[in-house]
């Protein structure tokens, strides 16, 4: 079973992964939990390229090579091995996260993602949980743990607006697989309704 997090920054994407990656070992289950940008040892370090360093580095379009690039990395090494053992991947953040971001942020280059992932990924989650979230929420919560990595220089309120609404989107267009997951509550509610929703499918 393949299960992705997703969501803006500050959503709590994060902290839901672990805590149902968590819930689901102590039934017995055999998870990885891994995340995106990185998740292998060559994705981690084309996430440094990435996201460390001057924000105009790369161009729009070398920025989506790198992100499918680490992509193909991550599920050669990490994510297809895992499943072939029958293991549960928990994965934060995955392809519908370079959609958004690669895809939205820097115009429209949303057919250029979609053209690279079906040539050199071509897999979907079995379930996208996302967590939606208020975007002044999640902003102010993602900048109080800022860190180097943190693209905010050009993730102002508006951009974050644009995300959540593309995410929201996005389930439309993806609905077997999309599960939307109210953000704006404590993480114990937040929690206990993911785990409800993976229940269901692990049933
Ligand atoms: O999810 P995480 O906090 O690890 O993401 C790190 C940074 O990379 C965030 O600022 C996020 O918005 C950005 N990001 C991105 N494109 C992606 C995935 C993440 O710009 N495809």
């Amino acid at each position: 079973l393949f299960l992705t997090f997703e969501g803006i920054d500050g959503s709590g994407k994060s902290t839901q992964a672990r805590m149902l990656a968590e819930h689901l070992r102590a039934q017995g289950h055999e998870v990885v939990l891994t995340r995106e940008p990185g998740g292998s040892a060559g994705a981690e370090e084309i996430r440094s390229l990435v996201l460390e360093g001057d924000p105009d580095r790369w161009s729009a379009e070398t920025e989506i090579l790198l992100f499918t690039a680490a992509r193909r990395d991550h599920l050669e090494r990490t994510i297809e091995p895992a499943l072939a053992a029958g293991k549960v991947v928990i994965c934060d953040r995955f392809a519908d996260s370079t959609r958004m971001y690669q895809g939205l942020s820097r115009g429209d280059l949303r057919n250029l993602v979609d053209q690279l992932h079906s040539l050199m990924i071509g897999r979907e989650p079995d379930m996208t949980l996302l967590i939606d979230m208020d975007p002044e929420t999640g902003l102010a919560r993602a900048k109080g743990r800022q860190g180097t990595e943190e693209r905010f220089e050009d993730f102002g309120p508006e951009l974050q607006k644009k995300m959540r609404a593309g995410f929201l989107a996005l389930a439309d267009e993806f609905p077997d697989r999309f599960h939307i997951v109210d953000g704006n509550r404590d993480m114990d509610s937040v929690a206990q309704d993911v785990t409800e929703i993976v229940q269901a499918a692990l049933r």
